[in-house]
This record gives C-alpha cells, sequence and structure tokens, in this order.
C-alpha cells in the first residue's frame, strides 16, 4: 500500500494504490480482458506458483484493475487483505463458508438476504446458525460454549439502528476461540472502524456506500492474510469475482466516499432534528440524537452517525404507506447509500416475508419509513418530508 493507515480516511481513499499506469494516468485502466499470456512456461509457472505477483485469470482475481481495487479496499478498512466479489451477499457467502462452517451465531437484525442464507441455505449444508436478536445476548456465551466458531452482526442495525459494543463482543467471542465478522456497509469504513475496534473480518455490501451512485453491485471482504487467504479458493470456485469495469468503476467511487459520507451524516443528523420536531411524527431512530438508545455507544465507536435514519408516522402503516407515496424527492426503492435519497417501508420490503408477529418481536412497525439520505440539499430533502407529512 502507498499510503500510510495513520494518514487520513479521503489520503487513504484517493492514494490507497501503489501500482502506477505505465501511462501517468491516476487510474488503474480498465483490463478488460479474460486472461494473461506468458513468454514462456517457466514464466508462467512462476505466477502461477505464487514466486512472483501478476496477473493470470480473471475469475480468480488476477487481474490488476482488481488487484488496485483490492489495495484501495484494504486501506479503507485498515486492513491487510481486501478481496472484491461480484455483490455483498456473494462476499457473506464466501465468509460463512470459509470461516462459518463449525457454526454462526447472527446478532440482531440483519439484512433480509443474510438472514434468508443463514436461516434457510447453510443449514442445508449441515451448518448450524443461530440468529439472537439484541436483547437476547445473554445467549451469547452458552452458544459459543456450543462450539460456533464466528459471530456476526450488522451495526448499526436495519431498520432500527440498534447498536452494538464491538469491542465488549469481540472480547466475549475471543475468549472462547470465536471470530468476528462484521458487516459494516450501513456505517462505511468512514463512520466505523470494526478491526480497530477488535473485529476479526468486516464484510461489505459496495453496492451502497463505497459504490455510492446506486449504478453497481459489488462486494468486499477485508481482514488478516492469515484469514483472507483461505476465502480465495472459495471465491474462485464460486465464481463469484467482480467483473474488471465494475471494479474500476467501484474504485473510482471510493474517491470521494469521504466527503460524500461526511455530507450524508450532517444532512441525515438535520433531517432527523427537523423531524424530531414534526408533529405527524411519532419517533425518530437516528444514532445521532441525544436521546437515542444508542448514542453513547454510537459517540464511543463511530466517527460519525450515519446517513440511514427511521421516522415512524403517526396514524400507522397505511399513513406511512402514504408517505412514501408521496414523497417526491426520496425515490420509493429498496437500496441505500446512493447520490439519491431513498425511502422504503420495512414491513413493503426488506422484512416483507416475516410474519407480523415476527416484525414485532425484531421491534419493526409498520409505521416506519427507512430513510437513506443523498447528497440533495438538504433544505429540499426536509421540505419532500414535510409536503409528504401533511398528506399523511
Ligand atoms: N448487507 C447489507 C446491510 C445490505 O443492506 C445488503 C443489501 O441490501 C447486503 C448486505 C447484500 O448486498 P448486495 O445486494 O450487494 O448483494
Amino acid at each position: 500500500m502507498s499510503t500510510s493507515s495513520r494518514q487520513g480516511m479521503a489520503t487513504r481513499a484517493i492514494h490507497g494504490v501503489s501500482s502506477r499506469d505505465p501511462q501517468g494516468s491516476p487510474h488503474t485502466p480498465i483490463y478488460n480482458t479474460t486472461t494473461f499470456g506468458f513468454e514462456s512456461t517457466a514464466d508462467l509457472l512462476e505466477v502461477v506458483d505464487g514466486n512472483r505477483p501478476g496477473s493470470l485469470y480473471t475469475r480468480y482475481g488476477m487481474n490488476p484493475t482488481v488487484f488496485a481495487l483490492e489495495e484501495a479496499l484494504a486501506g479503507l478498512e485498515g486492513a491487510e487483505m481486501a478481496w472484491a466479489f461480484c455483490s455483498g451477499m456473494a462476499a457473506e457467502t464466501a465468509l460463512f463458508l470459509t470461516h462459518g462452517r463449525e457454526g454462526i451465531i447472527c446478532m440482531g437484525d440483519a439484512y433480509g438476504g443474510t438472514l434468508e442464507l443463514l436461516e434457510n441455505q447453510l443449514p442445508l449444508l449441515g451448518i448450524k446458525t443461530h440468529l439472537i436478536l439484541g436483547h437476547e445476548l445473554d445467549r451469547l456465551d452458552a452458544l459459543l460454549a456450543d462450539g460456533a466458531r464466528l459471530v456476526f452482526f450488522e451495526t448499526p442495525t436495519n431498520p432500527a439502528l440498534e447498536l452494538f459494543d464491538i469491542p465488549a463482543i469481540a472480547e466475549r467471542a475471543h475468549a472462547q476461540g470465536a471470530l468476528v465478522a462484521i458487516d459494516n456497509t450501513f456505517a462505511s469504513p468512514v463512520n466505523q472502524q470494526p478491526l480497530a475496534l477488535g473485529a476479526d473480518l468486516v464484510v461489505h455490501s459496495a453496492t451502497k456506500y463505497l459504490g455510492g451512485h446506486s449504478d453497481l453491485t459489488a462486494g468486499a471482504l477485508m481482514g488478516s492474510s492469515e484469514l483472507l487467504m483461505p476465502v480465495w479458493n472459495w471465491r474462485k470456485n464460486l465464481g463469484s469475482m467482480i467483473a474488471p469495469e465494475t471494479a474500476a468503476l467501484l474504485a473510482r467511487s471510493l474517491r470521494t466516499l469521504s466527503v460524500r459520507v461526511q455530507r450524508q451524516n450532517a444532512s441525515a443528523q438535520a433531517i432527523a432534528e427537523a423531524m424530531l420536531r414534526h408533529p405527524r411524527v411519532e419517533r425518530v431512530l437516528y444514532p445521532g440524537l441525544p436521546d437515542f438508545p444508542g448514542h453513547d455507544l454510537a459517540a464511543r465507536q463511530m466517527q460519525g452517525f450515519g446517513g440511514m435514519l427511521t421516522i415512524e408516522v403517526k396514524g400507522g402503516g397505511e399513513a406511512a404507506t402514504r408517505v412514501a407515496d408521496r414523497l417526491q424527492l426520496f425515490a420509493l426503492a429498496p437500496s441505500l447509500g446512493g447520490a439519491e435519497s431513498l425511502v422504503t417501508q420495512p414491513c413493503t420490503t426488506t422484512h416483507h416475508g416475516l410474519s407480523p408477529e415476527e416484525r414485532t418481536r425484531r421491534g419493526i412497525s409498520d409505521a416506519m419509513l427507512r430513510l437513506s439520505v443523498g447528497l440533495e440539499d438538504v433544505e429540499d430533502l426536509i421540505a419532500d418530508l414535510e409536503q409528504a407529512l401533511e398528506g399523511s
């Protein structure tokens, strides 16, 4: 890596790639190729046997555009290494198959696809998975004692913005020989550095803040080389490699990650405060609000409170649907982290598959609207929410 991990996030995001293009371009070109030729068999074997670094075959990840992206991704999380994937779910799958075979504990709410993989698919392969909620943390030690070797969680969670204490959980997991992997998608590396707080692995849906423009699908896994090297064959043979064009687009986006997220943090804070004062809003869930239950923990372990917030509209689910349908700048779309502001009603999207009882157990009400705050002028976003709430 060409930058020191002591340098700031914005510097690392721009100068985090050591390879220099021979033509002087500040960007690694897109090597839009499936394979790379060699002068001789002896030369080819040098790369195949790992005696010298080199490009070989794009599905293996051995492509200069992918190498450059991975160097930048590792730098963002202060990690020794990173692997890039074709989606966040591909990164999670490779993580679970490599390090979760002896049992996985998933704490708190998580992305619906993650929950489905853990609850329905991995058990088909004989992998024991345990889904526990935030108020069931007392079960953690017993499950670890029973042999689970991977603790996985999101913090803050979707959509209730519940926070988990990363150093405290890492200490409990490590005491029993388990690894801790964190989905840092919601916070982004700008707002939270899980590896520095004691986690072993970080996974991202790079589709969200890292990509930042709602125009690419990608994933990333960061950690030590000891933990990442065994993932390599899974990614290679599952065929879950990022395409070179997408890798270049993602590398381009990383350069503006810091300014984008800082702006999103500031706008989300302003929107949360405005919504707190609004007579048609019952509750605002945002870690940056001093009265929010996770505020002190967020202030301790995060550098910023994030661009995601959830409001609960007075009048229940139907009123919330009316607000979602009346919003004009916030697009009604199930993603997050882009330049465009988005709104989702969790009971109709991310948590639609759960029974109403299960949603209640998870603290998700039909009146909730999850907002992904984009890069528009914040006054316009507040005005859009106000006009939509008037009609609820
Ligand atoms: N993790 C989180 C927190 C997500 O929100 C998502 C998708 O919404 C994923 C993982 C899966 O990412 P992808 O859609 O890139 O596969």
